[in-house]
């Protein structure tokens, strides 16, 4: 079953990334180049992009620029995955990259799903599975959300165990 994701990160990035543009979608590979032209991205030294990308209810792909936050690509949420992808760009748009790197919303690595949906929705090829993917736990100590490195699951701030399960609740937002 889907899970939907709610924005787990600080109010204050909420409140800043109010007025800015949601994400583009992507409906097609070609899409890519008419929002690298649109947004004046332009590609790295090995010829690619790494781009923010979140995965909306109804599986649309949107990216915006890597620097964006997520939040603000996916207009506020909730998504169904989110994290970063990166395309080649060859003759044909190879994405070459993608994880559920995401503080903002901190998916679960099993969002995979709704990706692969989205990306075939948008006749993208896509290589089966995140080839980077990450586990983020919240510390109920501290409040520090972490990411899980080598199944370590301490905080990195307190150093309490962190849960084994996925314990993140929606930021509050009824003060914004
Ligand atoms: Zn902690």
């Amino acid at each position: 079953m889907s899970r939907l994701y709610h924005y787990v990160g600080p109010l204050q990035i909420l409140k800043d990334v109010q007025n800015q543009p949601m994400g583009t979608i992507l409906r097609s590979t070609q899409d890519i180049r008419a929002w690298m032209q649109a947004h004046q991205i332009h590609p790295d030294i090995d010829n690619c992009i790494t781009v923010t990308f979140t995965v909306t209810p109804s599986h649309q792909f949107l990216i915006a620029d890597r620097h964006s936050e997520h939040v603000a690509c996916a207009a506020g949420g909730p998504v169904l995955a989110a994290g970063e992808a990166t395309f080649e760009l060859t003759s044909q748009i190879q994405l070459i990259d993608i994880s559920n790197q995401s503080t903002g919303f901190c998916p679960e690595p099993d969002c995979w799903l709704e990706v692969q949906v989205a990306l075939e929705k948008a006749r993208i090829p896509h290589p089966g599975r995140f080839t980077r993917s990450f586990m983020f736990r919240l510390c109920t100590h501290c409040g520090q959300r972490n990411l899980i490195k080598e199944q370590w699951f301490e905080c990195a701030v307190c150093s309490q165990d962190l849960p084994l399960h996925w314990n993140f609740t929606p930021t509050e937002t009824s003060s914004a």
